[in-house]
């Protein structure tokens, strides 16, 4: 993609870069009272999570592991497959001693989390929460709630901050609406 049809796909921002840094602080310092004390081990779906995860893992004052899943629903594009794949599990093959706290990139139609808890329950965590930066409860095609949403939004395709479009896009330290006019 060149860069002037890379900048038009860029409608404009949604939640700028300092917002995200506030919120991401704040739910830090909740998260790191709440597993204080505790073994506790956080999983990010990739790729969309990457940014989030890296962010959110520098404002928890508290021990913890990391680990990553690819796990996803979408086709290339806006549309949702309505189907989800595991493509890599977990480097941690026993979880029982953990609390897993779930970082996502954005809640959609929820078929993706819904799945990945199922599947992460069943290995008997000491506990299971999902904390999403983005959420659009508007979208939601199966009854899934985060614990924590960082942001709600309305429904419109978004990119940047780990977000992409066609695997573009998730270098914008900002969240922004994607131009579909052009
Ligand atoms: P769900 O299973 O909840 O429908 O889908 C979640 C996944 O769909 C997210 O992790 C994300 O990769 C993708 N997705 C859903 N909505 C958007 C969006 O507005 N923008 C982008 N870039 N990806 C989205």
């Amino acid at each position: 993609m060149d860069t002037a049809t890379f900048n038009k796909r860029i409608k404009r921002v949604v939640i700028t870069e300092e917002e995200i840094r506030a919120k991401i602080k704040e739910v830090g310092k909740q998260l790191s009272k709440e597993y204080d004390g505790k073994p506790l081990l956080v999983v990010s779906i990739l790729k969309g999570a990457f940014v989030f995860m890296a962010d959110m893992t520098r404002e928890l004052s508290v021990p913890h592991e990391i680990d990553f899943m690819i796990a996803s629903s979408y086709y290339e594009g806006t549309v949702s497959s309505g189907v989800v794949n595991i493509k890599l599990d977990l480097a941690h093959t026993d979880i029982s001693n953990f609390h897993v706290l779930i970082l996502e990139d954005i809640v959609d139609t929820g078929r993706t989390l819904k799945d990945v808890v199922h599947l992460l329950k069943g290995r008997k965590p000491l506990s299971i929460k999902v904390v999403t930066l983005l959420d659009k409860p508007d979208r939601r095609l199966v009854e899934f709630n985060p614990d924590i949403s960082l942001f709600t939004i309305p429904d419109y395709f978004v990119i940047g901050y780990g977000l992409d479009c066609g695997e573009f896009f998730r270098n914008l330290p900002y969240i922004a609406e994607y131009n579909t006019e052009i």
